[in-house]
């Protein structure tokens, strides 16, 4: 059920509907919207009296939502979200006008390379970087990440290069540690339906960043993001990485299609990975390219120093001039959109 309230309906009102639904035994969760808040509800077994909340002041209508995600759907917030990263003065916005470009190594493997990765991105003009400091290897005997040594150099990274930092988050007990470091917390695609892992996400002050699994449907892909939202934490950044399919010339299979899908469906930003996506470096450029220009709010890309010496995915990692080349590519099709790059000062276009 979705409360929409008036136009006018005061913040007293707001509150009165959300204790109502409180009393009830459900969860409220208020989204303000630019015309009217809307106000969802959760934790009802079954169907609810839209009679029950009409009656209040400051309710204009309750109507049932049919999908089976609520909080993540254009039928309870219609217009786009925007995540924030970082304080308010000087943070980073994914889901606007502007892109967010994350880009960095796929694991945190020295301090030396860490800061060169970060040094290379961060003059090619992104302002988050990524790197993982526990990685979710396919193999027990592989890199498995430098766990919390690994976010102490990335608590350096940030304060050296003011770069906000997303990486990932394994299982909820390394939840606690993990956002003691990140800006944003990364659930990667093989964990995309470790449910004790999305409800202790739901419940962190940080945004997440949530990656589509490797073989989710794009339902599952939302029901994975709802649980997130509510648990209360409306923060959330979707990423397409590729899927598995027959082909065998690229690692995964970029569901670029998605992208739309995706916008139709819901208010939530996605960006794309096209490094996970293609696993191949020379694949990056023209999917990352392609991912702009069908709608995603920003890319995921890995960038190492020295690729060839990666303890892993060196393979599909940029090297650091890859990455200027793309950066100078996405801000030309960017504008074209009316878009610009986060990070980027100069502005392409001026529509949108
Ligand atoms: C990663 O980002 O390095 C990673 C492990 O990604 P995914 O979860 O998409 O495989
Ligand atoms: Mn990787």
């Amino acid at each position: 059920m979705l409360i929409v309230m008036k136009p006018q309906a005061s913040e007293e009102d707001i509150r009165r509907v959300c204790q109502r639904i409180e009393a009830l035994g459900y969860r409220a969760h208020a989204m303000p919207g630019a015309q009217r808040t809307a106000i969802g509800i959760t934790g009802n077994k079954g169907p609810l009296e839209p009679e029950e909340f009409e009656s209040l002041a400051g309710v204009a209508e309750a109507i049932p939502v049919s999908k089976p995600y609520k909080l993540v759907s254009r039928e309870v917030k219609n217009e786009d979200s925007q995540v924030r990263v970082g304080p308010a003065e000087g943070g980073v916005t994914i889901g606007g006008r502007q892109l967010a470009i994350i880009a960095g190594p796929c694991a945190v493997e020295s301090r030396e390379q860490a800061l060169a990765a970060a040094e290379h991105v961060r003059k090619a003009g992104a302002r988050l970087f990524r790197a993982g400091a526990f990685k979710p290897r396919t193999s027990p005997y592989s890199f498995q990440g430098m766990g919390e040594e690994g976010l102490k150099i990335l608590a350096e990274v940030r304060r050296q290069f003011g770069l906000f930092i997303v990486t990932e988050t394994i299982d909820p007990e390394n939840c606690d540690l993990v956002e003691e470091y990140a800006d944003v917390l990364q659930v990667g695609a093989r964990n995309m339906q470790n449910f004790s892992l999305l409800k202790r996400v739901g419940r962190s002050k940080k945004p997440v960043l949530l990656k589509r699994g490797m073989s989710a449907t794009l339902e599952e892909f939302l029901m994975a993001a709802e649980y997130v939202l509510s648990e209360g934490n409306y923060n959330v950044i979707l990423c397409e990485r590729g899927v598995r399919t027959f082909a065998d010339h690229t690692r995964n299979t970029l569901d670029l299609s998605v992208i739309p899908a995706v916008k139709l469906l819901s208010h939530l930003p996605i960006i794309v990975d096209p490094s996970h996506g293609t696993g191949k470096r020379d694949k990056v450029i023209p999917l990352a390219r392609a991912a702009i220009a069908v709608g995603a709010d920003g890319l995921i890309v890995e960038v190492h120093p020295e690729p060839e010496r990666a303890l892993s995915d060196g393979y599909q990692s940029l090297y650091p001039e890859q990455f200027e080349s793309l950066m100078e590519q996405v801000t030309a099709i960017a504008g074209v959109l009316g878009r610009t790059v986060e990070g980027k000062r100069k502005e392409v276009g001026s529509r949108k």
